[in-house]
């Protein structure tokens, strides 16, 4: 590649900053429910493969990701609706097992921490929440 197409930024991948990134085109694979790119794409050399799988992965498992929270939003909104404590667990339960199933931050974090630290952070995330999901879930089924 010319020495031209070196950009600098920061690194879609492990988000260090450098100056002589890889510009990366905007393929349609990255295109999914849940559109990670609207900025330029830009990786170091070494890890312009890892930003291409990751791009594919999240916008492969977009739709999934985008009904995991809507299931797991109805089901909160509608138990508290309903007054049901059990359904609101539920709902966060699938809510955490999604996000430990995709564990996908936003477009913006991505971009800021790069992909690595933005999923060990989403994990993080959905660790806490499936816990204390179940922790709920727990107290509503042995407290009725
Ligand atoms: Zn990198």
């Amino acid at each position: 590649m010319e020495r031209g197409e070196d950009i600098a930024g920061r690194c879609l991948w492990c988000g260090q900053v450098h100056d002589d990134l890889r510009a990366m085109p905007h393929l349609r694979a990255y295109e999914g429910v849940v559109v990670p790119t609207h900025a330029p794409i830009r990786g170091c050399p070494e890890h312009t493969e890892h930003v291409h799988a990751y791009l594919v992965r999240v916008a492969r498992n977009s739709r999934w990701t985008l009904l995991a929270s809507v299931v797991a939003v109805l089901l909160v909104i509608g138990g508290g609706m309903a007054g049901v404590d059990v359904v609101i667990a539920a709902g966060m339960l699938v809510l955490g097992a999604g996000i430990l199933r995709f564990p996908y931050c936003s477009p913006e974090t991505v971009r800021r921490l790069g992909a690595v630290r933005a999923i060990q952070l989403a994990r993080i995330i959905g660790v806490a929440v499936t816990v204390t999901a179940a922790g709920g879930l727990a107290y509503t089924i042995l407290a009725a």
